[in-house]
């Protein structure tokens, strides 16, 4: 397989569409087979779910060359699973697990070429989704569904290493305890760019959302789970209302299995924060985006790891992870798929 000739280095986080897409048509109570297109594009009625009452779900992985130069991604069923549950919240045809992998592994496969070369920094971001593609105007769910996956690639989150970010403590709320703060749907996204712009106004990178029913417990920010460190401790959120990041769950097998830390997933009180030596934000995208400072409305929190660099620990979280995923350091069991 040739590569495509692009210059890696200089991709940034964007869109570009690639060979080809996977589209399967649910339709009269069943999935079709599915099929991998070139067609780039999606043509519905006017009307559909998706438009009108944002019946709609997504996903977010990469696909990796390796040191040993193979393709892989990263725990595909644990997005398989999370897809699932997603949909069945927005009352929409789950697409079979097991039928989600496959489909990264066709999809991912057909764009090999896309896939940037070990070492370059860039990878293919793969984005499953689903939505409500029939008409609908009365409020209810749709009759017909579209899976789709697409692939892009794309450059390193971070260009010229990962300098610590300022967030902000929001001013709105992201997840109700009820909620879907715990499925990755579109409509969790579009209620937060109001107040991810306002903050980027502000000058900070991102809101850091408390729980909403009480605003004293550390939740997690739109797009990321949130991570602290403390002496020999990672400790992360425990809550029904945030995303369960595969990244975060990743992180804390890690820090137990091949650091030796001690894992608490528990409450986090906004008053805990100024205790905790390094702190950062954990997603597919970036892995890792160690933070320096929490914004309270004004009151500066600080952690000792500073505004320079990412602090120790993280860093070695960041390595860690980072080497498994790249072939350089023994995955867990399961942990890579292999494409070819
Ligand atoms: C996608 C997402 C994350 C990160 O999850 P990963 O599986 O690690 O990519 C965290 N929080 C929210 C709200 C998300 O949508």
């Amino acid at each position: 397989m040739e590569k495509q000739n692009i210059d890696w280095g200089s991709l940034g986080f964007g869109y570009m569409p690639t060979s080809a897409s996977y589209v399967s048509n649910y339709k009269n109570g069943a999935w079709d087979d599915g099929a991998l297109t070139s067609d780039h594009t999606v043509t519905i009625s006017e009307c559909a779910g998706v438009l009108q009452y944002s019946q709609s779900v997504f996903e977010g992985l990469k696909a990796y060359e390796t040191v040993q130069g193979k393709i892989v991604t990263f725990r595909p069923d644990l997005n398989a699973e999370r897809m699932y549950n997603s949909a069945k919240r927005l009352e929409m045809p789950p697409f079979p697990k097991d039928r989600f992998v496959e489909a990264v592994k066709e999809v991912v496969k057909a764009n090999d070429s896309w896939v940037p070369p070990y070492g370059s920094g860039a990878t293919l971001y793969i984005r499953p989704y689903m939505f409500g593609s029939s008409a609908v105007i009365g409020v209810k769910p749709a009759d017909e569904y579209q899976f789709r996956i697409l692939t892009t690639p794309v450059g390193p989150y971070f260009k010229g290493g990962a300098k610590p970010i300022t967030i902000k403590i929001a001013d709105y709320d992201r997840a109700a305890p009820r909620g879907t703060g715990h499925i990755k749907a579109g409509l969790n996204y579009a209620m937060s760019l109001h107040a991810i712009v306002e903050a980027h106004k502000q000058g900070f990178a991102e809101n850091l959302y408390p729980d909403s029913k009480t605003l004293t417990k550390v939740e997690e920010t739109g797009g990321a789970n949130i991570i602290f460190i403390k002496g020999n401790k990672f400790v992360t959120v425990k809550s029904p209302s945030i995303l369960p990041s595969v990244t975060r769950r990743s992180l804390e097998y890690v820090a137990e299995h091949y650091l030796g830390m001690e894992v608490e997933e528990r409450e986090i009180p906004l008053t805990e924060l100024p205790e905790f030596d390094e702190c950062g934000l954990c997603g597919t995208a970036a892995v890792i985006s160690p933070v320096g400072c929490i914004n309270d409305h004004g009151k500066e929190i600080k952690f000792p790891s500073g505004m320079e660099k990412m602090g120790p620990t993280i860093q070695k979280l960041y390595d860690t992870l980072t080497g498994i995923q790249m072939g350089r350091i023994e995955a867990p069991e399961g942990w890579i798929c292999e494409i070819e």
